[in-house]
């Protein structure tokens, strides 16, 4: 973790936040059935360019895409190709801006459609657990109390938390130190202090938490082939209480 070292650097920070959550707003305007996951990355590459900022995942590790979009039972991390989104389908869009050395990192997913009522289910308890967990990121907590109670409520509500992808500090590197897991006991891990830049992510399952890699290296799914949901929130915690840098 590297705590930002001045005001000037947190007003960046937010900036960048701004412009993903601006961009993320446009998105999800225009993404519906019948478009490829690469038209969506295609169109945020556009949208990354048009406001002088760089995609934080391009190149990344490897990545192919400026975003990553995964489709029902892809967890995170699908690269952008040719799968063509249906109605029924949910689509989590996870995307990274780097703005003048500054970054934010985000994700959403979105019903395309007709979306039956356990996934609109699986969504909106997502979106919540990140909401409950943004709320435990404030200067003396411990870290862990951001975890433990986002698997308290999602496992409340009869979903599972993916394990092996976590979480994590950003700010002037897209992954700093602390993992940020969604699981686990509370009270433990660093304090949290005024500076620190966390990027919050559970990702949730409708069946079991199990998953795995597909061939491509990349691409997380649901052993059980189940879907799943993901939302993220880059958010700074200040003495003044968490601040949502990607807020739209
Ligand atoms: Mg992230």
């Amino acid at each position: 973790m590297i705590p930002l070292k001045s005001p000037e650097d947190l007003r960046m920070l937010k900036r960048s936040g701004e412009i993903l959550a601006g961009i993320m707003e446009k998105l999800q305007v225009v993404v519906r059935p019948g478009m490829t996951t690469l038209d969506i990355d295609l169109l945020s590459e556009e949208l990354i360019r048009k406001e002088n900022a760089q995609a934080a995942f391009k190149g990344y590790q490897g990545f192919p895409g400026t975003a990553c979009v995964s489709v029902n039972e892809e967890i995170v991390h699908g690269i952008p190709g040719e799968r063509v989104i249906l109605d029924g389908d949910i689509v989590s869009i996870d995307l990274g801006v780097n703005y003048k050395g500054f970054f934010s990192d985000m994700a959403v997913t979105l019903p395309m459609g007709k979306v039956d009522g356990n996934k609109l289910k699986l969504l909106n308890v997502t979106k919540q657990s990140l909401d409950i967990g943004i709320k435990q990121a404030k200067v003396g907590n411990y870290l862990t109390d951001i975890s433990h109670s986002i698997q308290s409520f999602v496992e409340a509500q009869g979903f599972s938390v993916v394990r092996q992808f976590v979480g994590h500090g950003i700010g002037i590197a897209l992954h700093e130190e602390p993992e940020v897991p969604n699981f686990g006991r509370p009270g433990l891990g660093p304090l949290l202090k005024n500076g620190m830049v966390l990027a919050i992510e559970p990702m949730v399952n409708l069946g079991g938490w199990e998953c795995k890699v597909i061939k491509n290296g990349w691409t997380a799914v649901t052993v059980d082939g189940s879907v799943s949901a993901h939302f993220e929130h880059t958010v700074a915690v200040t003495d003044k209480g968490p601040v949502v840098l990607t807020k739209y």
